[in-house]
């Protein structure tokens, strides 16, 4: 039976649990006129043959070479050889005027905004300074976009005159006052922007400019009197180029780069070309003779042949190469900026040089804010190299300046200390020289030594902005931009209890709708959004959400028909909600394949919208393991800005992570590569800090296995806790006990086969023997009956069933056992499967999770997930750990539900990377307001 909309009065929402509205669900899509347009539509492609046949007509007609230009009237009077007007062939061409210029190449022509004419004085050539419009299809928007809508690019050039076909007109289109106000209106207001298409090519409207490097759509601020691109390229090269201001004191001269100075005493990273460090698994020989094995808790010494019998597996560990995951790239070198010198014009720099603890031998992976001071200077004797070799800012102190050196360093960005003085050449600790004991003192300095520069803090905000969180999961995207500062988060809505329930049990001063996103969209667009506490339009500042994308196969339909009953796409609800609230910012969270969905249609329509809707936007795809988490991680982000707003930017990575992390974030749409487009990743892969370890992210929490009963219980402080571990219980007690630290129950048989695998092992680690459980069933042993083609002689048979040898598998399954300890699939499929090689892997101390899925099973092939010394999966709040949780974020519901959670959310420290980039961007206006008042 149907649910009833209920009759009684809704009852006052308990605030400490989410309340549902028990609303009927509807099952079509809740969205607005916008959105619906453009998803919705017919086979949307315009007609690309037509545009080619006036394009070759143009063409014809143009060579250009044959057209007579003359100036009209007299040159201006500033520049005696510019002009306002002048004729080509028969038109009349103003400076000011949108026109086609003919391509160079075979392609369609081009459209260009006259900016200024002028004539070579040498040549006596008629140019004109043209500045670019790209057509919609040639942004990420591809076929998607509408044949009439432009976008700006940075680029402008010199052309002949007689290359202008002919005069265009281009509208900006302008967003009204009541922007904000004007969601979800079903009017035509659009219409306005798409000209009457009469066929005859030559209207058009824009209203970004889309930088392709940085991937984004951007509002822009004209400047009548010049040419704008020329003012982007001079406003970027004077960003880029360092500067060398000389002062009359030599040690008060300093370099100005990217808006910052650089004075003796600034801490600078470094990054030069060095070794690659590459850490290979450890290339163990297999003896030929006796080895010491453990076989299920006993040692026993066995022979080549009994290896062989009893870890029938084990071969692939050394005949097939493993490459490791875990092969991270160096960071940065850090330095200080010793002293500065000019020789006839000629800037030399002198940096000391930073050890981190990998850099003298105290292991792989150290602490991540720890540096010695040492006596080694590298000099930039290149002032052009600049650029290459600084990396940007960072800050210093000695240890003893600090009184809470774990609660300094999460206080703002790039902080590192040091207490001791490493010398490389003896490879001795010596004492600090008085010069470094200084650093980091709040007693200023000013004679001598280094006026070592303090540390700058994150960026706050004096009021939060408003948020609300759809499709909001246990919260984890809100948690980390409360902690930011940047929100309050006031709403949420979530359809799953237990996820539902979770947040509002860590929000309490949130309103938490459990119901459907869609159902809530109907009753906002029916005006009764405040029957079930929604905000009015205006109260919302940022609206959150990653909507669960099943759906991908929506648009296959809508392309073939118009009527979108019965279809449920949430992305086109998420886009209702921006539509109807229109925030000032938004962000909008997604898996990788988000992108690649429908032949990246999806993608294509949901930056169509939310232009159209207004929007300026970032987007890329976010490592989770480049932002300091211990998790392979890739999601893709689109983060907007209202018009007229500082779009912010998507954060630039901060922790080295994988060998290729610069390829893998890059997202491939039609032939083009985009990435989040930052200046700071090197290009040799380096960053600020190292990889965050599993180490540091758990092993701080106490021992527990599948019989521990109790899930709160005191934590594991043995002195031993990683930065992670501290920013993590940064809100936690003293007194506080480890919360949620409990994990699923597994059967025997799984039980056993976990207390089998050795430390950094898998499945293929795992004996061949009949044993009884503790259930006290016996497990069977693998039959190796048929030797595979390529084995080598004299070794034991290796393959289990006859299509090792290229025959089909048996029909009658009479090769398969169950209850193996060996599992029978894994290892019948394996030679397909690169081995399998996480199926019962465990988690390495020095290695970092993989991508977080919503059960952890072992016996699946994403990702490890057995604890790296105890016999047990990963518990809930290891989980946590792994997603940038903070220990006081607690779950609701059962182990399995806290997982899923878990799995499902966005990890709050990368959430916190992202908040403080929008922090910067609504700073950036309140700086801008400021001065336009002064004015
Ligand atoms: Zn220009
Ligand atoms: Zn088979």
């Amino acid at each position: 039976m149907p649910k009833q909309p209920r009759k009684e009065p809704r009852k006052k929402p308990d605030n400490s649990v989410a309340f549902h509205t028990n609303m009927q669900n509807r099952s079509d899509i809740s969205t607005t006129q916008t959105v619906k347009k453009i998803f919705c539509r017919k086979v949307p492609k315009f007609d690309c043959n037509s545009n080619r046949k006036t394009a070759q007509k143009r063409k014809r007609r143009d060579t250009g070479a044959d057209l007579t230009v003359e100036w009209i009237k007299l040159p201006n009077s500033v520049y005696y050889n510019s002009y306002k007007f002048a004729k080509v062939g028969n038109i009349y061409i103003n400076q000011g005027d949108n026109v086609l210029v003919a391509p160079e190449e075979n392609d369609d022509p081009q459209i260009a905004h006259v900016s200024y004419m002028f004539e070579d004085l040498e040549t006596n050539e008629k140019l004109c300074h043209a500045h670019f419009y790209i057509r919609g299809k040639d942004t990420i928007l591809g076929e998607e976009s509408d044949p009439k809508e432009l976008f700006l690019v940075d680029h402008c050039e010199d052309i002949p005159l007689q290359r202008v076909q002919e005069k265009v007109k281009v509208h900006k289109s302008e967003f009204s006052r009541s922007w904000h106000l004007d969601g979800g209106k079903d009017s035509d207001e659009k219409n306005k922007n798409e000209t009457n298409d009469n066929g005859d090519g030559k209207d058009y409207f824009f209203s970004k400019r889309y930088d392709y490097n940085q991937s984004r759509f951007i509002d822009f601020i004209d400047n009548e009197s010049r040419c704008i691109s020329c003012f982007w390229e001079e406003e970027e090269n004077t960003f880029n180029t360092p500067i060398y201001r000389e002062k009359s004191f030599p040690e008060s001269s300093y370099i100005e780069w990217k808006n910052e100075k650089y004075t003796v005493g600034s801490a600078i990273y470094i990054d030069y070309e060095r070794e690659e460090l590459n850490i290979k698994p450890k290339e163990v020989a297999e003896e030929n003779y006796y080895t010491l094995e453990n076989l299920d808790g006993d040692w026993v010494w066995m022979t080549k042949l009994d290896r062989q019998i009893i870890f029938p597996e084990r071969y692939r560990k050394f005949e097939k190469k493993y490459e490791s995951e875990y092969i991270a790239c160096e960071p940065y070198t850090v330095g200080i900026i010793e002293k500065i010198t000019a020789n006839n014009k000629r800037v030399s720099i002198k940096v000391r040089e930073f050890y981190r603890p990998e850099d003298i031998g105290k292991g792989q992976y150290g602490d991540p804010y720890l540096l010695y001071w040492t006596n080694c200077i590298y000099t930039i004797g290149n002032f052009k190299k600049w650029s290459e070799v600084v990396k940007g800012k960072c800050y210093i102190s000695n240890k003893e300046h600090i009184s809470d050196i774990y609660q300094w360093v999460q206080e703002g960005p790039s902080r590192f200390y040091f207490e001791e003085f490493y010398d490389p050449r003896t490879e001795k600790i010596k004492e600090l020289p008085s010069d470094a004991q200084n650093i980091g003192s709040k007693r200023r300095r000013t004679v001598g030594g280094y006026n070592a520069e303090s540390a700058v803090a994150w960026p706050t905000l004096e009021n939060k902005l408003n948020c609300l969180d759809i499709y909001a999961g246990c919260g984890g995207l809100s948690d980390g931009l409360e902690k930011s500062g940047l929100v309050n988060v006031k709403w949420a809505i979530e359809i799953n209890e237990a996820a539902a329930k979770s947040f509002q049990l860590n929000n309490p001063g949130a309103v938490v709708l459990q119901e459907n996103c869609n159902t809530i969209l109907s009753l906002l667009k029916e005006g009764k959004g405040q029957s079930v506490k929604m905000p009015k339009k205006g109260e919302v500042d940022i609206i959150v959400g990653g909507p669960p994308c099943q759906g991908y196969s929506v648009i296959n339909r809508f392309k073939n028909t118009t009527n979108s009953n019965g279809n449920n796409s949430q992305i086109m609800t998420y886009l209702g909600f921006i539509d109807y609230y229109r925030p000032k910012y938004f962000i909008y969270e997604n898996v990788r394949n988000f992108v690649n969905f429908d032949k990246t249609d999806y993608l294509k329509r949901t930056f169509k919208c939310l232009l159209a809707i207004g929007y300026q936007i970032s987007f890329g795809v976010l490592q989770a393991g480049n932002y300091g988490l211990p998790q392979n991680r890739r999601r893709f982000f689109v983060v907007g800005a209202a018009p007229g707003l500082t779009l912010p930017k998507l954060p630039n990575p901060t922790h080295c992570f994988g060998r290729f992390q610069r390829n893998i974030q890059s997202i491939k749409v039609d032939k083009f590569f985009y990435d989040i487009g930052d200046n700071a990743m090197g290009a040799l892969g380096s960053l600020p800090r190292r990889t965050v370890t599993i180490r540091d992210a758990i092993y701080d929490l106490p021992y527990i296995s599948y019989d521990t009963m109790t899930t709160e219980m005191p934590y594991n402080d043995d002195g031993l806790q990683s930065h992670y571990a501290r920013q993590l219980r940064q809100y936690c007690n003293k007194s506080d006990v480890v919360k949620d630290h409990e994990c699923n129950p597994v059967s025997a048989l799984i039980k056993k086969r976990i207390q089998m695998i050795p430390e950094n092992g898998n499945w293929t680690d795992l004996p061949n023997v009949a044993i009884t459980l503790e259930d006290g069933t016996q497990t069977e042993l693998m039959k190796y009956c048929y030797r595979t083609k390529n084995q080598k002689e004299n070794t034991a048979p290796r393959g289990m069933c006859q299509c090792v040898q290229g025959d089909p598998c048996n029909k009658t399954h009479k090769d398969i056992r169950y209850r193996t300890i060996i599992p029978w699939s894994i290892a019948h499929t394996a030679d397909r499967n690169a081995e399998w090689k996480n199926v019962y892997g465990r988690l390495q101390w020095d290695g970092y999770f993989g991508t977080i899925t919503t059960n952890p099973e072992p016996s699946r092939t994403q990702g490890r997930v057995i604890h790296p010394d105890q016999h047990r999966i990963v518990s809930v709040r290891e989980y946590a750990r792994a997603q940038g949780f903070h220990d006081e974020y607690i779950f609701v519901g059962n182990t399995r539900e806290k997982y899923k959670q878990i799995g499902n959310a966005v990890p709050p420290i990368l959430a916190l990377a992202i908040a403080r980039e929008i922090i910067n961007a609504v700073l950036t206006d309140k700086r801008k307001k400021n001065l336009q008042n002064l004015k």
